[in-house]
């Protein structure tokens, strides 16, 4: 019997879902539906829906197609899963609370052990030390709706009632735990990635080169939340450290953009383990090359890459319009290779 799936976002997560189940030792039936009907995954699905992501009924409709389904991006109205909580095993719950930044740090903070870097939602009496950055509470992603406020100025020019405002982390390091649960509870997690930001966007990322207890703490903190949500499949902390306090910055109910990297360093990347504890399938022990590096390929950088030959390096090319700060692919490599390729990019 073919099992069908169903992706719900088509964007090159997706796509990358799809490129891993179609190594699976048996046949999956793979529907995606997106609201964009160029959406990069669509030409790999075996069939696809257009329709908006609050669109109930519609959504409903492509959920009663399939045995199973996942979904690859966050801003998707929660309701329509309603009544599939067993096609949907990453819930409805993780969607409500991880798209709303606000609902999200709450959430978060009431875990034990686990904090946010302190913040306030901006009101009338506001005021916080600078710098500080502010956000917007939904639909952000890749820094967008993001400034950093230094003085006075910016304040009356950039913050408006209703956002969130946090302390900025001038001296930090960025993390992501990329981990699977299944159903059973079974937990397995990849070694935790060094993320470099760039205008508040990711730029490359490597394996974190640290202390065995600060990576426990990931595997733990991670855990908790995984737990808390029973939740079913790859979910993502983003964690910041700054010399003393491992702070939660945003969870992703999903693959993540730094596990590209698993892509070649690991013998099982984050979407087939995300596929494996959908399917409630075996997870092998995770093996991983640390001298592997991924770096983020933009709209702006696209011709350099493409143009270039003998790049030391794998390209993933999404096939998707190169935009200027969209992500349209990315490149795995051995870590030192990483500045010679930086120095192609941005020529
Ligand atoms: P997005 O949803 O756009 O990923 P994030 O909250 O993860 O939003 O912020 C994007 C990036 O901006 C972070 O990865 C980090 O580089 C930077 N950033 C965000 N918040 C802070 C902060 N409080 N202090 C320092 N840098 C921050
Ligand atoms: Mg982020």
């Amino acid at each position: 019997m073919t099992i069908k799936i169903g992706i719900v976002g088509g964007g090159q997560l997706g796509k990358m879902l799809i490129q891993a189940a179609r190594q699976l030792s048996f046949p999956l039936e793979i529907h995606v539906y997106d609201a964009q009907k160029d959406a990069c995954a669509i030409p790999l699905a075996d069939n696809f829906t257009i329709g908006s992501f609050d669109d109930a009924q519609k959504i409903g409709e492509f959920l009663e197609k399939v045995d199973i389904t996942t979904y690859e991006f966050e801003n998707i109205n929660p309701v329509v899963f309603e009544g599939y909580e067993n096609k949907c095993l990453q819930g409805q719950e993780a969607l409500r609370v991880f798209q709303n930044r606000l609902f999200e740090k709450e959430w978060i903070n009431e875990l034990d052990g686990l904090k946010t870097v302190p913040y306030k939602v901006v009101d009338e009496n506001f005021s916080m030390p600078y710098p500080y950055i502010i956000k917007t509470i939904s639909t952000g992603y890749d820094g967008k709706g993001q400034t950093v406020i230094h003085n006075e100025n910016e304040q009356e020019l950039y913050v408006e009632e209703g956002m969130v405002a946090e302390q900025f982390l001038t001296e930090m390091v960025e993390f992501s735990l990329v981990a699977g649960r299944k159903k059973n509870g079974e937990y397995i997690a990849f070694p935790p990635f060094k993320n470099k930001h760039s205008n508040q966007i990711l730029d490359h990322t490597e394996f974190a080169d640290i202390d065995d207890r600060l990576t426990k703490q990931m595997v733990e903190k991670s855990k908790l939340i995984m737990d808390k949500l029973q939740y079913v499949g790859v979910l993502t902390v983003e964690y910041f450290f700054d010399g003393k306090t491992l702070y939660v910055n945003e969870v992703a109910p999903r693959v993540h953009n730094s596990g590209h990297i698993t892509l070649d360093a690991c013998n099982m990347n984050q979407f087939e383990l995300h596929l494996r504890c959908l399917l409630n399938m075996q997870l092998p022990e995770i093996q991983t090359n640390y001298d592997y590096a991924m770096i983020n390929v933009l709209g702006q950088h696209y011709e350099n890459i493409k143009m270039y030959e003998t790049l030391p390096g794998i390209f993933y090319d999404y096939e998707k319009e190169p935009r200027n700060n969209r992500k349209v692919g990315h490149i795995n490599c051995l870590k030192e290779n990483l500045i010679q390729i930086k120095g192609v990019r941005d020529r």
